[in-house]
């Protein structure tokens, strides 16, 4: 069982994109790691997709395509491994893949050369005036080891501006800021959009209010999937 995970920056995709694959013993792949990985290991395609990631743009469908490719072979090798020892399949979990039209197409025809499909596509949906409460009212303690994290809005700090369990001063992401959360926001609607009438005609949408709690969102994600999927 292969799935598609979208949700807007802030909308816990990661945290939930963990728990889908922990219950349907799922590989998580997600493009956005690999090519940071890539980029890390100066491989070829790390030095084609840096520049590129660093402006926010996004790289090229064919280097994109090529790294997904060479995952959902490598899954299937797996997988061959496993049946043959008696053991489960395991699916994939597609995480920030596909971006555009062209990479939804490339991915089923991917698939299908590996005999296998999409078979859910889920997104988490939330208001934009509640992803920037959650982004722009974070605040993290500057004193790195603690690892304090609050929210003025849902989640302040005893006395404001310092941490509640040491006492230093709070401070905010330099990318925690409106401008860039509503640009990446306006970047993320424009791009999925297309990309969810995609999956929508072929019956493979589900849509999950992701304005709940963590535990309240990951119930709904959870049996959306299993309903959709019949698993
Ligand atoms: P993410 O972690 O998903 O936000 O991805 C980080 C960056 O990696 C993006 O801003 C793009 O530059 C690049 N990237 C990730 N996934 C894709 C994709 N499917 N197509 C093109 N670029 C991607």
């Amino acid at each position: 069982m292969n799935a598609v995970l979208f949700g807007p920056p802030g909308s816990g995709k990661g945290t939930q994109a963990r728990a889908v694959c922990e219950r349907f013993a799922m590989a998580h792949v997600s493009t956005g790691d690999l090519l940071r990985e890539a980029v890390a290991d100066q491989t070829d395609l790390g030095r084609q997709a840096q520049a590129i990631m660093a402006a926010g743009k996004l790289v090229p469908d064919d280097l994109v395509g090529g790294i997904v490719r060479e995952r959902i072979a490598r899954e299937t090798i797996a997988n061959e491994r496993r049946s043959a020892c008696g053991g489960n399949e395991r699916g994939i979990l597609f995480d920030g893949y596909p971006r555009n039209l062209e990479q939804a197409r490339f991915l089923d025809a991917c698939l299908q050369d590996f005999g296998t499909r999409i078979d859910a596509a889920a997104v988490l949906e939330i208001a934009e005036e509640e992803l920037v409460k959650r982004i722009c009212g974070r605040r993290l303690c500057s004193n790195d080891p603690c690892g304090g994290s609050y929210n003025i809005y849902s989640m302040p700090p005893r006395e404001e501006g310092k941490c509640d369990r040491c006492g230093s001063d709070l401070i905010r992401r330099k990318d925690d800021n409106e401008e860039t959360l509503r640009e990446r926001l306006a970047v993320y609607s424009g791009q999925t959009a297309p990309i969810l009438g995609y999956y929508e005609e072929k019956d493979l949408l589900i849509r999950v209010a992701a304005n709940g709690s963590v535990s309240d969102v990951r119930g709904s994600l959870l049996s959306g999937i299993a309903a959709k999927c019949g698993v």
